[in-house]
């Protein structure tokens, strides 16, 4: 390679000019860099070990200017850093219109009141032994004036990361609660609670209070969480868990079969039930991941906890569950997420979709 020119920006931020031919040679010389800095140094009797990211752009034609430069690099820099420790990226046009809307509803989710403009909907979960409407799951929906539709899986980790999450969540808890109330008391109220959530020690303590305001029996209400809660602070997530489910809360494991969730998570928390990732019900009625799911499923009866299966689209998913004995289903097939008033209909109503579904997969 040829010599170039190294810079110090400010803080721990340096900047690396250099002659390069394509992408992949400015790549190899910045995973070089990145992996000589990731090395020991030793300092008289102490050992250091830094670690380092870079974000790639190159220069020339239309992209000259300085400042653009180095913001693209930056752009690049932050994706890298996001990504995990050591990490080298290559600057994108996408990457900059992803990160401008990230920002933009960052912005949106700092707005004081922003909760009044996310609207719950309510997709039914059936119990597949007796057709039965067994819970509600309430599942954020957002709608922003300027930004569009914005899904609950794009905007949920910003307010996460951006420390929002319990301010949204709280107002969104109470107004399902208060909307279960309108059900019949057969029917339960699921609701997601994130990570940070479940993480942080006065979660339990403040759902209860939620609640009990609302006027909803404890006992209805069942709360989703994923493994990812286990692995940022497993002594809080357990301690919580406990303490709601010691006032009658069940708590459900959300994406089973989805990620890293070992079977040790199964033994060691308290878990009333698990809900199994779709991709184990879609590849299953692709004929490819039957062995996959029957064995989940088994390892569940094995450990006597019942199974909600989601992501039933179709009567020949729902025959393939029941014949495994599946206990709970929810899905497109079985009945879409749906608005409150909608939802307080379907409770009330014996629901013809679902009996057609059920006839169709008994036929
Ligand atoms: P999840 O908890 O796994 O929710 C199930 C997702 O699958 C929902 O997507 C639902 O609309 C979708 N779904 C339901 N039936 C079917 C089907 O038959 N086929 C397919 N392909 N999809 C189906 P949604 O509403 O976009 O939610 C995405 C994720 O965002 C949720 O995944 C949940 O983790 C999170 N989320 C949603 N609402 C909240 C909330 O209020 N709080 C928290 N912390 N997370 C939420
Ligand atoms: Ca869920
Ligand atoms: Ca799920």
């Amino acid at each position: 390679m040829q010599s170039g020119s190294v810079a110090r920006l400010g803080g721990d931020e340096f900047a690396l000019l250099f002659p390069c031919d394509d992408e992949g040679q400015a790549m190899t010389v910045c995973q070089q860099a990145v992996r000589r800095i990731s090395e020991q140094f030793v300092f008289g009797r102490r050992r250091l070990n830094l670690s380092a990211a870079a974000g790639v752009c190159f220069a020339g034609g239309e992209s000259s200017d300085l400042l653009q430069l180095l913001r693209r690099a930056d752009i690049a820099l932050f994706r890298a850093k996001r990504t995990g420790r050591g990490k080298v990226k290559l600057f994108s046009t996408e990457m900059d219109v992803n990160l401008q809307r990230e920002t933009n509803i960052e912005q949106a989710l700092r707005e004081p009141g922003v909760h009044h403009s996310i609207d719950l909907a309510y997709q039914p979960i059936v119990d597949l032994r007796t057709q039965e409407l067994q819970s509600f799951e309430a599942l954020a929906r957002w709608r922003h004036s300027e930004l569009g539709w914005i899904g609950p899986g794009e905007f949920i980790p910003i307010t996460e990361r951006i420390s929002v999450i319990e301010q949204i969540s709280d107002a969104l808890l109470a107004r399902a609660a208060a909307q279960a109330n309108r059900w019949p008391s057969s029917v339960n109220l699921s609701f997601n609670l994130s990570a940070a959530e479940l993480c942080s020690s006065n979660t339990s303590a403040k759902i209860i209070r939620i609640i009990t305001e609302a006027g909803l029996d404890p006992r209805r209400l069942h709360i989703e969480v994923t493994e990812t809660a286990f692995l940022a602070d497993f002594e809080t997530a357990r301690r919580n868990m406990a303490d709601l489910r010691a006032h009658g809360v069940q708590i459900v494991l959300d994406d089973f079969g989805a990620g890293f969730a070992s079977i040790s998570y199964l033994r060691e928390m308290a878990f009333d039930a698990v809900k199994l990732d779709g991709s184990l019900v879609i590849s299953a009625g692709m004929g490819v991941g039957l062995p996959l799911l029957t064995g989940v499923l088994r390892l569940c009866e094995a450990v006597g906890l019942p199974c909600i299966a989601e992501h039933v689209e179709t009567a020949n998913h729902l025959r393939m569950l029941q014949s495994l004995h599946c206990c709970y289903g929810q899905g497109y097939g079985l009945a879409r997420p749906m608005g409150a008033d909608a939802a307080e209909r379907f409770a009330r109503t014996a629901p013809k979709r679902i009996e057609d579904l059920f006839r169709l997969a008994a036929a």
